[in-house]
């Protein structure tokens, strides 16, 4: 039988360039892939892009109504590998549709993503709390926060403010500077705002 795998990180840590490898290594011996991400607003369209260069395109965009077990079983029978790209979108049922592919049609899937959003709301994302519930592997991904210290925190800083609350999409309106950092849990207890609803 194959098996759910979650592998989750804050942001810098190489989620995608990971995925891009796998693939890679995969196609290298013969096998098909089939590379997805969920429908966002915000993102690249259906690319894959690195910070360091590689990026590829999707095989598909998964918007949220659709369902992913009778896409795969449909249109990519002959795959040896499903790998979703910012699986922390993924709605909790099509995290259980991805669990039926790896038992029920017996195709490993690899899932990479954020665990929690910058607000650290519990099910903050859907479909990573789903995964956390469900998938038969979880594997973090390691990055370093600026002071050293291992990065588990997704963060958002509004000129050069560490924010805790705020709208999931943030418009840039060219007055304000966005950034999203990665910090530990000690950077972060140090920087967080007095009014922190936590
Ligand atoms: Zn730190």
């Amino acid at each position: 039988m194959s098996e759910l795998y979650f592998r989750y990180g804050a942001m810098g840590c190489g989620k995608t360039m990971q995925l891009l490898q796998v693939a890679f290594n995969y196609e290298e011996r013969g096998h098909k892939v089939c590379v997805l991400k969920p429908k966002t607003d915000t993102k690249n369209g259906n690319k894959l892009l690195t910070r360091i260069g590689p990026e590829r395109p999707t095989d598909f965009v998964a918007d949220k109504s659709a369902n992913l077990f009778e896409i795969i079983k449909s249109s990519y029978p002959d795959i040896a590998c499903v790998l979703v790209d910012e699986a922390q979108f993924l709605t909790e049922k099509q995290v259980d549709e991805l669990m039926d592919v790896a038992v029920l049609l017996d195709i490993p899937v690899i899932c990479y993503g954020l665990r929690l959003n910058f607000r650290r709301e519990a099910g903050g994302f859907e479909g990573a709390t789903r995964l956390l519930q469900l998938a038969h592997r979880l594997e973090e991904l390691k990055t370093i926060c600026d002071c050293g210290r291992k990065a588990t925190l997704n963060c958002r800083f509004l000129d050069g403010q560490l924010v805790t609350s705020g709208p999931d999409i943030l418009i840039d309106d060219g007055k304000t500077a966005i950034e999203y950092r990665a910090l530990c849990n000690h950077c972060f207890s140090r920087l967080k705002p007095k009014n922190d609803p936590k």
